[in-house]
């Protein structure tokens, strides 16, 4: 029976009662205790800043003018706000294709190599714009097929 087992588990079984020790120390401390391992603090730290840095990176190259971020429509400059827009819309379709939304999207944004098609707006703008094609897209539809569509 034990030819068949891998390393891995031979070790386990020959050290099982002082891995197990080991583990309910480590969750103790690190879970129990309501902190958080400092290698993973670390590691959240360095992601989140990661992610900052490419956002900025992001909202600088689809500015106008580039270099600064700054809201395409009334200049607000509050990264905590700004957000990509898809100026012809389909943000949404292009959400379901690509799966990607906050920092997905950014990373998908820097894979694809910055294509064409985006701006920066601010949160109000970008909602304001929303509203505003719905809005025009039903007037539009209605036109079209004298129904009003939702
Ligand atoms: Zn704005």
């Amino acid at each position: 029976m034990t030819d068949t087992l891998t390393y891995n588990q031979r070790y386990y079984l020959a050290h099982k009662e002082k891995m197990k020790e080991s583990s309910r120390q480590y969750y103790q401390h690190c879970r129990m205790a309501g902190n958080i391992c400092p290698s993973d603090n670390l590691h959240k730290l360095q992601q989140r800043e990661v992610e900052h840095l490419r956002k900025l990176k992001i909202l600088a190259h689809y500015s106008n003018p580039p270099g600064i971020p700054i809201c395409n429509n009334c200049s607000e400059q509050d990264i905590e706000v700004l957000c990509i827009d898809h100026i012809n819309g389909g943000g949404r379709k292009q959400l379901q294709e690509t799966k990607s939304k906050g920092s997905g999207f950014y990373r998908w944004l820097t894979r694809h190599g910055f294509p064409k098609g985006y701006q920066v707006l601010c949160a109000n703008c970008n909602m304001r714009k929303s509203k505003y094609e719905q809005v025009v897209t039903r007037k539009k539809n209605y036109c079209e097929n004298g129904n009003f569509v939702q």
